[in-house]
């Protein structure tokens, strides 16, 4: 549906993204996911064709020379503010078809639907600025939905929303997303509302694309320690192969030895990918024959930081580590800084990254 190819765009200099290249496929729901200042909005803007690339191109429907007004018809687009005109609702929803030069019955229909599946009919006839956030940004979904356009271009559409509307709403985007079958390019830098929406994710860091794919794969086998770290991997730690008896690692990271499962020789130089809520803690002293997990560190607690429900703790096992805790089991642990635990971990929360060379 929509080829971003070999997209690269300079400003003043600065390269904003630097050889984009993906495809968003007729009915998927393509997440654009990365860090503030990754080049999301400037990637986004290429692809609505309101801003000219540096090199490389945009390729629609498999029609390359589509000129620029024909193709702003054929997508429709939500922002983060949802740009409504001071008027209703229901005009507000009407105001693309109507440019567009639907017949009045057809326009009246596509509102209504529209209206129910996003559940503001009770909000035709009220005045746009009267709307909360959260009935505002339906409308704009609503708006940009009943156009039934072949692709639409969505930007950050709930990230000034409190986080239980945020969650409503993308949990009904989700759904909508479904019953249609709308090919979407979304844009977010929050993961959760990625996992929840994606067919596919693509990671955009620095103006690089880091990795393309399942959001899965994305959550559980980031590409790249940057991937790594923003999916919520807090332990991304260089270490080197030092034994690899059939499969089964042994790793040894700042006088740490870790075992791990991959395929990588002796000697090479591996990060070792550890989300902080795999690591459980155990009291110095305990011997727990029942536990399958390969792994355990004598370690120093740091640093204990609450969170809410739980804690974030630093431990120093010689390698540094970093582990999230409920607030129950610290009180139960009576856990302090200065205290000696040890951290436990099984081979398969490991996931392995190649660092320099020569790795695999
Ligand atoms: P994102 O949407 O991922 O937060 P943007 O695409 O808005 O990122 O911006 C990416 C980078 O490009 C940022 O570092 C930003 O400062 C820079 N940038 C964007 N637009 C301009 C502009 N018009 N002039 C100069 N720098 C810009
Ligand atoms: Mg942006």
């Amino acid at each position: 549906m929509l080829e971003i190819k070999n997209i690269s765009v300079m400003i003043d200099k600065n390269p904003i993204l630097d050889g984009v290249d993906f495809t968003v496929d007729k009915g998927e729901v393509l997440v654009l996911l990365g860090p503030n200042g990754a080049g999301k909005s400037t990637l986004l803007q290429t692809a609505a064709g309101l801003l000219k690339p540096t090199s490389g191109k945009i390729v629609f429907s498999d029609r390359p020379s589509l000129d620029e007004l024909a193709y702003r018809r054929r997508i429709s687009t939500v922002f983060q503010s949802p740009l409504l005109l001071s008027d209703t609702v229901e005009n507000n929803i009407a105001c693309g078809l109507r440019f567009r030069g639907f017949s009045r019955t057809e326009i009246r229909t596509r509102v209504q639907l529209w209206m129910n599946k996003l559940h503001i009919s009770h909000l035709a006839r009220r005045q746009a600025h009267t709307l909360s956030g959260g009935e505002a940004q339906r409308v704009s979904l609503a708006r940009a939905f009943c156009l039934e356009t072949e692709l639409i271009l969505m930007d950050e559409p709930f990230s000034s929303l409190d986080t239980p509307t945020r969650r409503e709403l993308v949990s009904e985007l989700r759904h909508v997303f479904s019953e249609t079958n709308q090919t979407c390019l979304y844009v977010t830098h929050d993961l959760e509302e990625a996992l929840t929406l994606a067919d596919r994710i693509a990671v955009i860091i620095d103006g690089k694309i880091h990795q393309l794919d399942s959001a899965q794969n994305v959550f559980l086998r980031p590409a790249t320690p940057e991937v790594a770290r923003f999916v919520g991997v807090d332990n991304v730690i260089p270490g080197r192969v030092i034994a690899n008896k059939e499969g089964l690692l042994q790793i040894e990271s700042a006088g740490s030895l870790i075992e791990a499962i991959g395929d990588y020789r002796q000697g090479s130089q591996v990060f070792v990918c550890l989300r902080p809520e795999d690591i459980t803690l155990l009291p110095i002293t305990a011997i727990d024959q029942a536990s399958s997990a390969r792994n355990r560190l004598n370690s120093k607690i740091t640093q204990i930081n609450l969170q809410g429900p739980f804690a974030r703790i630093q431990l120093d096992a010689g390698a540094q580590l970093t582990c999230l805790v409920t607030y129950p089991s610290v009180k139960e642990m009576d856990l302090k800084i200065g205290d000696q635990v040890q951290a436990v971990f099984k081979t398969t929360a490991i996931h392995l990254l190649p660092a320099g060379k020569k790795s695999r």
